[in-house]
């Protein structure tokens, strides 16, 4: 089978596109995004509404052959800013969500407002609870049916859901919604639902202070009665052969499968942090004179160039594993092992690399008045949210290995 690194005319086209907007738009907020962190930044959510996402690829849940150019608009938007690009109106992981489990018609309703809404309009995904983060199948939030109005009642807390504020507060947004229909049933009882916002009985109670990606609004978020269609399910409501109600034929399989689409999402991300990171030092060691000799024998190399030319190795290879699950999950192509690979070898790449940067640049790289710092902050979550380093490197393991999730955890 023949290997071809060259992108396509469109992902070279949509690179260029982003970076613009990542230099012109989102740097000269940056700051200020993250010093305010709650507060809504207008202007850049305004921008990317009417301008930015035109000329964008499609939604990151529609699988198709754009889906390499997803991961390209990842990594220039957050090279960028990573905590305004997840506060941009998107369907994010909702979207991601509901092109994973949801039928066509399911697809079309729900995703119609992010084409045609007048104004700004967010998606997020509510899987963890206090109780339930990385053990997703431990969720306690619970969906019961009611046969007499044919809706399902949602009752449960979930807690770090991105997005979270936009998607549960403004019209047209929505928030999947990850519950149990039958908790005797473990991970088989778990299915997902799509939430419109300002459903009654869904209440924002508050928003996360974090150390890094400031300006992206993650929520708590309380379900007490809070009541959606039938049709709101996505997927089966089928459990261990008992039917509940019909639906689709995807049900915590499903669900899961939004993981292989977002993972490589989120390990373009934190390519994109860590080459901020990476582009300002090369930049500022030539400012200072110190050249990087990448052809010198590996005795003659100097400490700083080792770390540089070891940084952009590290930077390559993570961006090389994502490009390729991100090429087969476009193909259709089953990728959950190259997402885990992708995002485990990234995640742990942008904490090394913007770790570095920061320790190289000294008194820069702790100022202010720079960005250099605020990336290291930045970097991290991409080693936490949608699975763990930990829990990647375990999905990577299983796969080799073809081991179950009961035999190695
Ligand atoms: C800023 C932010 C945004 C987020 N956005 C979302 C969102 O939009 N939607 C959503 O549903 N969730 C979101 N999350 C939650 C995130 O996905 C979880 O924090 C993550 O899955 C880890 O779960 P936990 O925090 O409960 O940690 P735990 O699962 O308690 O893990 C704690 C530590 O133990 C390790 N560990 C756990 N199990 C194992 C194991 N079997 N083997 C080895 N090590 C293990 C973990 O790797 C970790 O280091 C977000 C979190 C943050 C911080």
């Amino acid at each position: 089978m023949p290997i071809s690194f060259e992108l396509t005319d469109n992902s070279i086209r949509a690179r260029e596109h982003f970076n613009r907007i990542a230099q012109e738009q989102m740097r000269p907020l940056s700051r200020e995004a993250d010093t305010g962190e709650h507060h809504l930044p207008q202007p850049w959510v305004d921008f990317w509404w009417n301008e930015g996402r035109k000329g964008a690829p499609g939604n990151p849940g529609e699988p198709g052959d754009g889906f390499v150019t997803v991961c390209i608009q990842a990594e220039e938007l957050c090279w960028g800013d990573a905590g305004l690009y997840l506060r941009m109106p998107t369907a994010a992981l909702g979207g991601s969500a509901v092109g994973a489990a949801g039928t066509d018609e399911q697809k079309k309703k729900f995703m119609a407002p992010f084409r045609e809404s007048p104004h700004p309009v967010w998606g997020a995904m509510a899987i963890t609870e206090p109780g339930a983060g990385s053990d997703s199948a431990a969720i306690e939030t619970t969906a019961d049916f009611d046969e007499e109005t044919e809706e399902w009642v949602l009752n449960g807390t979930k807690i770090f859901c991105t997005a979270g504020e936009g998607a549960s507060q403004v019209e047209g947004g929505f928030v999947v919604v990850w519950a149990t229909i039958d908790a005797s049933a473990g991970r088989g009882g778990i299915k997902s639902f799509v939430v419109p916002a300002k459903t009654p009985g869904m209440e924002l109670v508050g928003l996360e202070k974090k150390m890094g990606i400031r300006a992206s609004d993650t929520a708590t978020l309380r379900f007490e009665n809070c009541r959606v269609p039938r049709e709101n399910l996505l997927g089966s409501a089928e459990v261990k052969g008992k039917k509940k109600k019909p639906g689709g034929d995807k049900g915590f399989k499903g669900a899961m499968a939004t993981f292989d689409a977002s993972r490589p999402i989120v390990a373009a991300m934190a390519v994109g942090v860590g080459r901020a990171s990476l582009d300002f030092l090369k930049e500022e060691l030539e400012r200072q004179g110190v050249e990087i000799r990448y052809d010198a024998p590996l005795h003659a190399l100097t400490a700083i160039e080792r770390d540089v030319i070891e940084m952009e190795a590290e930077l390559q290879g993570a961006r090389l594993l994502t490009w390729r699950s991100a090429q087969m999950m476009g193909q259709g192509k089953p990728n959950n092992l190259e997402a885990s690979m992708a995002k485990a070898k990234a995640g742990l790449a942008v904490t090394q690399i913007t770790q570095k940067a920061v320790e190289i640049l000294g008194p820069l790289g702790q100022s202010k008045k720079l960005l250099v710092e605020k990336w290291m902050r930045d970097a991290k979550i991409n080693d936490i949210f949608e699975g763990t380093q930990q829990i990647n490197q375990l999905i990577v393991a299983r796969r080799i290995l073809d081991y179950s999730s009961s035999l190695l955890r």
